[in-house]
């Protein structure tokens, strides 16, 4: 894919992120679906090691945005996309890499929780390792089934009842099971769409705390149309706006507490601000 036009977005300021961590970039992603374009020219960097939040109206292009980002749009028929995406400098869409290699980098938790409801709380998690064709012992197992409910925040609640099926669980519950699950194949980056939109509060603070201790190990870009969330979790943050059938762009994006609390475009800060 190649990009045509100069970018109109300035990159985001500096952000702490560590090495081992991997930065993923949109380069000026354009995105239809069939004859509609639905993203015009957006790039952004999303740094290793932070949270990004990526806020808007609904039908302004975020879910599309972060299905670019590790390929599910392609699943789409009429999809179709102008850009790059770089996982640590790499093109995602290199077409000499594996479709699997890119999910297995990128994962993606959405906003209804969906564990697979028949299924044990721990093959839950163990599905991954199927879906990529990974071996692992008995021990290794057991071993990947504690750490990643440890790292999901839901190892207290299911130690004991690990065969006991994840259709059982609460809906925060369930929402950590698929958090956990996502982990278990290692993912770099992980992507989050409204993870907590179908959660009570309770469940979206727990959520949100499980997000802060896992920002450690990888990068994690939420969507969120809770404003106190995007506050509370990401260290940067995007405003995407599709003004009457115009496609989405990003309106303004840098550090969320800067862009909360001084919003350079008033079309931030009347969204921020809940006047739209
Ligand atoms: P958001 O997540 O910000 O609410 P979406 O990315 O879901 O926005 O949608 C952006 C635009 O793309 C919307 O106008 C939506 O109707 C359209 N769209 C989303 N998915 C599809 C699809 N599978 N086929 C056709 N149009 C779609
Ligand atoms: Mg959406």
């Amino acid at each position: 894919m190649t990009a045509v036009l100069p970018d109109p977005v300035a990159p985001p300021p500096a952000y702490p992120g560590t090495s081992s961590l991997a930065e993923i970039e949109a380069r000026q992603i354009t995105a239809w679906f069939g004859e509609r374009k639905v993203l015009d020219r957006v790039s952004l960097v999303m740094p290793a090691g932070g949270i990004t939040a990526l806020i808007g109206p609904s039908g302004c292009g975020k879910s599309t945005f972060l299905r670019i980002l590790n390929r599910m749009h392609e699943l789409v028929p009429s999809a179709s996309l102008a850009g790059e995406v770089l996982l640590d400098g790499e093109d995602v869409y290199d077409p000499s890499r594996r479709l699997m290699d890119a999910r297995r980098q990128i994962g993606m938790v959405f906003q209804k929780p969906n564990p697979f409801p028949a299924m044990s709380i721990q093959e839950n998690v163990l599905a991954g390792l199927k879906l990529t064709g990974t071996k692992a012992s008995k021990s290794e197992r057991a071993d990947l089934v504690e750490s990643c409910l440890v790292k999901g925040g839901l190892w207290n609640e299911v130690k004991d009842r690990l065969d006991a099926p994840g259709g059982g669980l609460s809906g925060g519950q369930q929402q950590r099971l698929c958090i956990a699950r996502s982990l278990a194949i290692k993912p770099r980056v992980l992507l989050m769409d409204e993870p907590c939109s179908a959660l009570d509060p309770t469940s979206t603070r727990v959520i949100e705390e499980t997000m802060l201790d896992l920002a450690r190990e990888v990068t994690i870009v939420i969507v969120t149309h809770n404003m106190q969330q995007a506050a509370r979790v990401s260290g940067q943050c995007a405003f995407f706006l599709a003004s009457q059938g115009t496609p989405g762009v990003i309106v303004e994006h840098g550090d969320t507490t800067a862009m909360f609390g001084n919003p350079r475009d008033q079309r931030t800060a009347d969204y921020v601000n809940g006047r739209f």
